[in-house]
């Protein structure tokens, strides 16, 4: 089965709209010729008030789309400083993040609420990019199917709802930002165990065309790597995300090549 290749930048609370045209001059003038050689998609995560700005400039360019980084789980409403699923497609995005480790941590977001904001997501047409991952101390105790396994169940009901083939980023929460990456074999692993429970729940065909990104200190020096295992089909990458240099890098760098499983 081949999946394209999914490159998917989370900028966090980073960068102003100067460096949002600065990144979509740098992705038109590079992207173009990496993309004539290999079919690969690109999304990027901006912080939502640069999505406007991200939509004038990147949203143009062969291949790329844009996400916002959260959404709340209702449609409007009260809820000072949050933002809707429909406000985020009116500003150009066409996915949007949901369970990210950082929301779970920093805004106590459980599976329940991630399922809710999976649901909102979908009313509003956009498609969910669902992270999921282990913390250190549930690896450490052997807990890390358990945990991945929990956090996809709960998501299941609106992922085998949707119209497009689901994408998961497999993020371990001890490789966030940590500069430790997990090896490609630990990732595949995972992949591999977060297929399985796609296939059971969805059926082996359907699985077969869920993209499973990895992610957690992603850079152009591990990225050939880690991009190697069969269940691997792309990346969600933070820090190594912001310079649009190491970005393209990574995509140059993970260009056709034979698989290993
Ligand atoms: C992330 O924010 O999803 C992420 C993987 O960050 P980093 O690449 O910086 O570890």
């Amino acid at each position: 089965m081949s999946r394209r290749p999914l490159f998917a930048a989370n900028w966090k609370m980073n960068l102003l709209a100067a460096d949002v045209r600065r990144f979509a001059r740098e992705l038109d003038a590079h992207l173009t010729d990496l993309f004539a050689g290999w079919p690969f998609e690109v999304v990027v995560f901006p912080s939502h008030p640069l999505l406007p700005v991200a939509r004038d400039t990147i949203g143009g360019i062969e291949a790329c789309s844009l996400g916002g980084q959260d959404l709340h789980p209702e449609a409007s409403g009260a809820h000072t400083g949050d933002v809707s699923g429909a406000q985020l497609a009116d500003a150009g995005a066409e996915w949007v993040l949901c369970g990210h480790s950082e929301r779970r941590a920093d805004h106590d977001e459980d599976d329940a609420t991630v399922r809710a904001k999976l649901d909102a997501a979908v009313a509003a047409g956009l498609r969910p990019l669902l992270c999921i991952g282990e913390s250190l101390e549930q690896r450490e105790a052997g807990a890390t199917e358990a945990t991945i396994g929990a956090q996809l169940e709960a998501a299941l009901p609106t992922l085998a709802a949707l119209s497009e083939p689901p994408v998961v980023a497999y993020e371990p929460v001890w490789a966030i930002g940590t500069g430790r990456t997990a090896t490609p074999e630990t990732a595949q692993e995972a992949h591999a165990f977060l297929r399985g429970r796609l296939g059971s729940a969805l059926g082996a065909e359907r699985a077969g065309t869920c993209q499973l990104l990895y992610g957690g200190s992603v850079k152009p020096d591990n990225c050939v790597d880690l991009l190697a295992p069969s269940d691997v089909d792309g990346f969600l990458i933070g820090g190594a995300s912001l310079d649009p240099g190491s970005f393209l890098d990574i995509i140059r760098r993970c260009g056709p090549r034979p698989r290993r499983s």
